[in-house]
């Protein structure tokens, strides 16, 4: 249950004065539709109406506000002209011009004869100052409140910043004072004011330079949200530790047979990830472990030893992949290992119905089966084991915490090994899995060339395309991928269809098209025809399979490549320089390019260190986009910025260890104000798994 000091928080807009029912739809895309939205929609820029120069030396362009007399309206004698009003201070005469203006409203604000405050810009127009429609006017009384500096709010179509300027400070006012949930040293220390007040401070900037994040009201904000998130995981993960895990040894017999069976000797990556997995497991605490490896690093047979080792212990184990098409390459790598092993793998995908499933099913609950491959089928409620000891779900940042839960359920402390081609940076890893321990395989197999990485301009993709047509006469493969378009999957698609049209009537049957739109066997079809059939050269979108093993392809070309984020170009890329051929990748990119854009591939052309990737692209592009928004599945900030903020982060999760030392359900003075907090951020999901009190 939502403390009750937080309700006022937690109400919808519509409350506030001012906000109709047509405004808050805006309000909710613009900021989302409750009190405590408004209340992190924070500045992001200033107006200074200090500037108070005396008419005649304004300077155009500038925002300034004038003391000015009011002397005469001149009426417009046709529509398209504006209504003026002439004034004057003692240095000259300036027009305050309205277009389409209510001559009634227009006399009330600035009635003959008056003196007014007016703030806007100053512009000349043929010689003579004007001000078209002022942000501000009032009587010169009111100078003192108009002279100051303006927050400047990210606005919506619709929305005016006078309107949400008005409904922030409504917000802010109707915000309580909540109790203090940070360590009053460490909020001295840093020189922080409590919540309210800090809140209240990163709406009032003084400056442009008090935007920064840096400033003291803001990372008091920025850190209270890294608070909430790990002192979530926190509890999370405390509970799942508590339920206990049991031994899992084999005695080495089948991992044996399978290793022998191996076509090449594993990295020594591979070797010591193996090593941490099957000391964790053998341990009696549940594991939870992330196996971290660009594409291609080898991180199914790792799974699959692990996976051995659980059978030879007497148990169950699964991997879950997201898609059908990694489903059936797992399967496809597992199969003939496990075969070598004389153990059986089930391969269960959405695609098994009727009979055909429900015999697999049985099979898998009588424990007659050791080893399941499959999709999120494998985690539907009517499938059982008979004794599921691991679970490994190659995520490819696709699953949320619940589904990874979900298929835990279906044992008793079923150990956890988490597998991602997503080299995340150490700061994504805590705000999203908390402190998970990590394997890396930062080694590539051996016989790998690098993959040569070019960045060309659209303009040539004529030459682009004939260079294409050579290299496929020479017996190479191509994928080309088309732009992302993070609106719009339609458009994706058809940006796709274009292409495709385009480079089938240069080169026929042999260019194949997948895209997200597909029905999955369709789309398996081309691929598979693209891996071993007549295709040459497919086109896809975005979607196409990141895990997909196609060792003829030597060449991706990227069209608008400065659209994607550096994680999914290093992914996409990913996908060639398998086999022991050169590889090319072409970034194409668009005219102008940014200097960002442009810092981006130049890190692509001169690293293929997925970690290290992903440090830069976290540093240049901040959190939120480094994995494209739309599957990322990475908890979203909106007051940290991680880019900024990692050291906070890391302080937090300090914080929250030495916390839970101290007042394991969070029942004292501080721990009652975290449990607000929580809700204040709706981590609320978290307190479940405290005592209550
Ligand atoms: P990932 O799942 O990490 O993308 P895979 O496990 O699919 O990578 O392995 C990619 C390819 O590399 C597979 O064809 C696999 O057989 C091969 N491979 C794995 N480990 C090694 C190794 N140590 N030496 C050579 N090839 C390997
Ligand atoms: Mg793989």
């Amino acid at each position: 249950m939502r403390p009750e000091v937080l309700y006022p928080l937690f109400r919808p807009v519509t409350e506030l004065p001012g906000i109709g029912p047509r405004n808050a739809k805006l309000f909710e895309q613009l900021a989302g539709g409750r009190v405590v939205d408004l209340c992190w929609h924070l500045p992001s820029g200033v107006i200074d109406r200090g500037y108070q120069p005396r008419v005649a030396d304004a300077e155009p362009g500038r925002i300034a506000t004038l003391t000015v007399n009011v002397e005469q309206h001149l009426e417009p004698r046709s529509r398209k002209q504006p209504y003026r009003v002439r004034c004057w201070d003692e240095s000259s005469a300036i027009d305050i011009v309205f277009f389409h203006a209510k001559p009634d409203y227009v006399r009330k604000i600035l009635p003959v004869g008056a003196t007014r405050i007016v703030s806007g810009k100053v512009e000349s127009y043929h010689g003579l100052p004007q001000m078209a429609h002022p942000d501000h006017v009032a009587p010169p009384e009111q100078r003192e409140s108009v002279g100051t500096v303006e927050p400047v709010y990210p606005l919506t179509q619709g929305l005016t910043q006078k309107v949400v300027r008005k409904a922030v400070a409504a917000a802010l006012k109707s915000a309580p004072e909540l109790p203090e949930w940070l360590e009053p040293s460490y909020l001295r220390q840093q020189g922080w004011a409590p919540w309210r007040q800090a809140l209240e401070n990163a709406h009032a900037p003084g400056s442009e330079a008090e935007i920064d994040p840096q400033t003291p009201a803001r990372q008091r904000l920025a850190y209270d949200e890294l608070l909430a998130n790990q002192l979530a995981l926190a509890l999370v993960r405390r509970s799942q530790r508590k339920t206990k895990g049991r031994r899992i040894a084999g005695d080495g017999h089948l991992r044996e047979q399978a290793l022998s069976a191996l076509p090449f000797e594993l990295t020594g990556a591979q070797a010591r990830a193996t090593r941490e997995i099957l000391a964790d497991m053998a341990d009696d605490a549940r594991m939870l472990r992330l196996l971290q490896g660009d594409v291609g690093s080898g991180k199914t047979v790792v799974a699959l030893l692990a996976m051995l080792a659980a059978v030879e212990a007497g148990g169950q184990a699964a991997l879950m992949a997201p898609t059908e098409i990694l489903a059936r390459q797992h399967y496809a790598t597992i199969q003939p290992l496990a075969d070598a092993a004389g153990v059986e793998v089930l391969l269960l995908t959405g695609r098994d119905k009727g009979k055909a499933r429900q015999q697999a099913l049985s099979r898998l609950a009588s424990g007659d089966v050791k080893l399941a491959v499959g999709t999120h089928a494998l985690f539907q409620e009517d499938v059982a084991f008979d004794n599921l000891c691991l679970a490994v779900i190659d995520e490819q940042h696709r699953f949320g915490v619940h589904q990874r839960m979900t298929l835990q359920a279906k044992g008793r402390g079923v150990d956890v090994l988490v597998m991602t081609a997503t080299p995340i940076p150490r700061t994504l890893m805590l705000t999203s899995y908390g402190d998970m321990e990590a394997s890396k395989l930062d080694e590539k197999p051996a016989g790998r060339k690098p993959v040569d990485t070019r960045v060309v301009a659209l303009d040539r993709l004529d030459q682009v395309v004939d260079g294409v047509g050579r290299s496929m006469a020479a017996g190479h493969k191509t994928f080309w991928v088309c732009p992302l378009v993070e609106e719009s999957e339609a458009v994706e698609v058809a940006a796709a269809e274009e292409r495709y049209t385009a480079l089938k009537s240069r080169f026929g049957a042999r260019v194949g098209l997948v895209h997200g739109r597909m029905r999955a066997a369709d789309k398996d079809r081309v691929m598979a025809e693209f891996k071993d059939g007549d295709i040459d050269i497919l086109v896809a979108t975005t979607v196409i399979e990141v895990g997909v093993d196609v060792p003829a392809a030597t060449i991706m070309v990227i069209e608008h490549a400065e659209r994607f984020g550096l994680a999914q170009l290093h992914q996409l890329r990913g996908r060639i320089g398998r086999g022991d051929q050169q590889a090319t990748c072409l970034l194409l990119y668009q005219t102008p390019l940014g200097e960002t854009a442009a810092e981006r591939l130049k890190v692509m052309r001169e690293s293929e260190d997925g970690f290290r990737i992903a440090e830069q692209d976290l540093k240049l592009r901040g959190a939120g986009e480094l994995l494209g928004t739309r599957q990322s599945g990475f908890p979203e900030f909106r007051l940290a910025d991680l880019s900024v903020h990692d050291d906070l982060l890391a302080t937090a999760r300090d914080d929250v260890q030495l916390v839970l030392e101290r007042d394991s359900e969070l029942q004292g003075d501080r721990g009652r104000a975290l449990r607000v907090l929580l809700y204040l951020f709706e981590r609320d999901a978290a307190v479940k798994y405290l005592r209550s009190g």
